[in-house]
């Protein structure tokens, strides 16, 4: 064994990885989709296990707050309020410094991710919404590339390895392993993201650090598999746990991709890649305010049980028509304006990607 592998020697040491294995991941790309509570722990992994390059993307800056769970960062990142992705990359460049970082502190959407995810060995999600899981998910269908979903809100765990259906079926994972690895794609699994304001958000529900860091070392199995080549090892089932209820499950969702009539991997029509379906962000001319106009709600959103969500973060007042929340995010106050048809107002900024992420955080997707 040579000098620059003895790190990894007890890595090596495991069934189907060898020499061979970590040759292959040194020469690896990953991009990390979110470097939060699951980004951070994904990418601490991924760079002790010696993959070769990562490419970290995320839009958001450090706050005492996210300390109790994103174990890449420290007391010192917090007072400086530093980008995620900058201070994971000098985090981890202390770790291992055979190891290349890209950080991008930017906010993932239509028009960026083809550049910022190009040259991709797989995708790996520590997002937190629906919207940029669906577009990830588009670019991973059209482009072949693996995808390693993953979720956590309270004490509830969610994880899925995508390895898309290829048009011509010459993926790695489709081809000379006896059977055909390929999988349902995340829109085969939840055909529409939930109508906003009506699921849990970290913000608002809360989240044990334990529940990420499960997912996350999941989805880093996961990804080491795929990066090793090791596809018959790849989990097919869905992984869901809750921590507090002591419930850990795997749900068979193989057929969903024979059975449904899935536009992304069936039909290759890409819609959030092709910017058709999205937030569409609009900043409000000279009113220091964004649109974002999410997809309509059949049923209309339930503003009473989202004020009460919200109550816990400032003032909160809620009628027929809309819900209006006062709220401070890294210092700042804003102005979110729910209504009934899902349109959010965000006031306080004139940038689509802040509105996006505070609508993230406290209203959800
Ligand atoms: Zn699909």
């Amino acid at each position: 064994m040579t000098e620059d592998l003895a790190r990894y020697h007890r890595q090596m040491l495991l069934a189907g990885f060898g020499e061979a294995g970590q040759r292959r991941l040194l020469g690896s790309t990953a991009v990390v989709l979110g470097c939060g509570a699951l980004g951070s722990t994904i990418a601490d992994l991924l760079a002790r296990a010696g993959v070769g390059h990562l490419v970290l993307i995320d839009r958001d800056f450090i706050e005492l707050t996210n300390l109790q769970r994103q174990v890449l960062f420290d007391e010192r990142d917090a007072a400086e309020a530093l980008p995620k992705a900058e201070a994971a990359k000098a985090r981890i460049a202390r770790v291992n410094s055979q190891v290349k970082v890209t950080a991008v502190v930017d906010d993932l959407n239509s028009s960026n991710i083809e550049r910022y995810a190009d040259g991709a060995d797989v995708l790996l999600d520590g997002l937190d919404n629906f919207e940029t899981r669906y577009l990830v998910n588009d670019y991973a269908v059209k482009r072949g590339v693996p995808y390693v979903y993953g979720g956590a809100v309270g004490a509830v765990g969610t994880a899925f390895v995508v390895l898309p259906h290829t048009p011509e079926g010459t993926a790695p994972w489709e081809r000379g392993m006896g059977e055909n690895r390929a999988t349902p794609c995340l829109r085969c699994l939840f055909e529409e993201a939930p109508p906003p304001g009506t699921g849990a958000t970290c913000d608002t529900a809360g989240v044990i650090g334990s529940a990420p860091a499960i997912v996350a070392s999941f989805q880093v199995a996961e990804a080491l598999k795929i990066l090793t080549g090791n596809f018959d090892r790849v989990c097919p089932t869905l992984l869901s746990f809750d921590l507090w209820l002591n419930t850990f499950q795997q749900f068979k969702v193989a057929r969903a991709y024979e059975k449904g009539d899935c536009p992304c991997c069936k039909h290759r029509r890409f819609e959030y890649l092709d910017g058709k379906l999205g937030s569409g962000a609009t900043t409000l001319c000279g009113r220091d305010a964004v649109q974002l106009r999410q997809r309509q709600s059949s049923t209309g959103i339930d503003l009473e049980t989202l004020a009460e969500r919200m109550r816990p973060l400032g003032a909160v007042t809620v009628n027929r028509y809309m819900l209006r929340a006062f709220i401070t995010d890294h210092g700042k106050p804003y102005e979110l304006t729910l209504f009934r048809d899902g349109r959010t107002i965000v006031k306080g900024t004139h940038e689509p990607a802040v509105a996006r992420a505070l609508h993230a955080k406290y209203i959800g997707s």
